[in-house]
């Protein structure tokens, strides 16, 4: 068994301990103490780093009570030696878990939620609650939290038996089945009482900061993502400098910024509105004026919906077949409509162009379309339309 330090001294920083084993792995070299500060993966929480005598510990897990530090380097057998504490990684990883038990103490005594599931990862944090809440509560929750943390309330663990555990009003009921349970409570019990393995602030205070950053619902409940402390400080600050620099760019402050997408987002509707309705009367235009029987035409700028409304258009006026391509950012599209009453089948034509142009695309009888990723020469276009009349007189 390793002596625990992170528990019964949970605020040391380094350590004198004797190396118990040392063993060459393929992760590295795994290493055993007679004591250690480094908290080992549990509970949701990943693992603390630092270094045994100068040497990165990369990872550290525990198993039958033993923790086994992964180190870079092996260190000597029967030395004594110094473990240093990564101190802003454990920081971190303390103050994301005390946020988590605040977020689910208030949750479960504001509106009965269970917390069934915790991630925290190296650059974002999510819970699980088993209740749907929408955002007025989402925002209610944050600030019932905030406020535990400016109450600056104590947080204390205690290592307990089943019979004392029994007298506990635990937020989530315990399947530990070992006498030695850890049980962690935020304000004496009052915001949070649950049994943890993990390591936390002192204070509820030593937080900060409880953000809540996004929601979704999930399995009929709501995954929550959320930063604390220093992490929810650098993610409020970069949110800030992102909105700062859009509503820049509006020519506007950040509390007018909605508006001003808002009007934007009219504006580029609108626009399109307007680009439709140009485009439908310069496709008529075109098609009146075009008294082929088989129109082939190209169009530069033109994408695959402008593509299929002059297909309709030539079709309505004096085509029996279209087949039009448009040429925009330097790839090409192209569609093939026939005239009802024909029999030429669309998708057959397409088929040999796409062999022409190295394109892909297909569809039925009536119409198909396809598309190359480079732009069309007039070269190639002038070889199709010889093509496509011999193709069309063989297939009608
Ligand atoms: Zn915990």
């Amino acid at each position: 068994m390793t002596e625990k330090l992170y528990y019964t001294t949970p605020f040391m920083t380094s350590c004198e301990a004797t190396v118990l084993s040392c063993e060459k792995t393929a992760e590295g070299c795994i290493v055993t103490l007679d004591r250690s500060i480094i908290f080992p993966e549990g509970g949701g929480q990943p693992a603390d780093h630092g270094t045994i005598d100068g040497i990165r510990i990369l990872d550290a897990h525990e198993k039958d009570g033993v923790i086994y530090h992964t180190c870079a380097a092996p260190v000597e057998v029967g030395s004594r030696c110094r473990v240093e504490l990564d101190i802003a990684r454990r920081l971190d990883h303390s103050e994301q878990h005390t946020g988590e038990h605040i977020l689910s103490g208030v949750a479960h005594n504001l509106c009965g939620a269970q917390n069934v599931g915790f991630h925290m990862a190296a650059d974002y944090c999510t819970i699980d609650l088993d209740v749907f809440l929408d955002e007025d509560a989402l925002s209610n929750l944050e600030a019932e939290a905030n406020n535990a943390v400016r109450r600056n309330l104590p947080v204390t663990a205690e290592h307990m038996n089943h019979e004392r555990l029994a007298q506990i009003n635990l937020r989530k009921k315990s399947d530990i089945k070992s006498d030695d349970i850890r049980v962690v409570f935020i304000g004496g019990g009052e915001i949070d009482s649950c049994t943890c393995c993990g390591t936390h602030c002192a204070s509820t205070g030593e937080v900060g900061y409880i953000r809540i950053s996004d929601s979704q619902k999930y399995k009929g409940g709501t995954r929550i993502w959320f930063a604390c402390g220093s992490r929810a400080v650098n993610a409020a600050n970069e949110l800030t400098r992102s909105v700062t620099a859009m509503a820049r760019s509006y020519s506007t402050s950040r509390e007018e910024l909605p508006a001003a997408v808002r009007k934007q987002s009219d504006e580029l509707n609108s626009a399109k509105r307007d680009l439709k309705a140009r485009t439908q009367a310069l496709c008529d235009l075109i098609a009146a004026n075009d008294a082929r029987k088989i129109a082939i035409t190209t169009i530069d700028g033109f994408g695959a919906n402008d593509v299929k409304m002059l297909s309709e258009s030539l079709v309505s006026h004096n085509a029996r077949v279209a087949l039009v391509f448009g040429i925009k950012d330097g790839c090409t599209c192209y569609r093939a409509l026939r005239a009802d009453g024909e029999s030429a089948p669309m998708n057959e034509l397409v088929k040999a162009v796409n062999a022409l142009v190295n394109g892909k695309g297909g569809g039925s009888p009536a119409f198909a379309q396809g598309s190359a990723a480079s732009r069309i020469t007039p070269e190639i276009i002038g070889s199709l339309e010889n093509f496509v009349e011999k193709w069309f007189q063989g297939n009608n």
